[in-house]
């Protein structure tokens, strides 16, 4: 679910820069624990993409978007 407050600002992929993880909001798990994210570790990604995530060295999160790498 798309949160459309700061810091998220209604973007689909959404960075935690604690623990490089990107998560695809529109599949958004129980697991990805996106609530429990400080908001100071949000990252959103310009333009809103997996790919530009992929190009920042963001890992998928397992549970949203699978094939992470750990
Ligand atoms: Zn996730």
């Amino acid at each position: 679910m798309r949160r459309h407050q700061h810091p998220f600002n209604g973007k689909r992929f959404i960075g935690n820069n604690n623990t490089n993880e990107v998560h695809d909001l529109d599949n958004e798990k129980t697991r990805c624990e996106i609530d429990k994210i400080l908001l100071n570790h949000v990252k959103t990604f310009i333009p809103d993409t997996h790919s530009e995530a992929k190009r920042q060295n963001f890992d998928n999160c397992a549970h949203c978007i699978g094939n992470s790498h750990y």
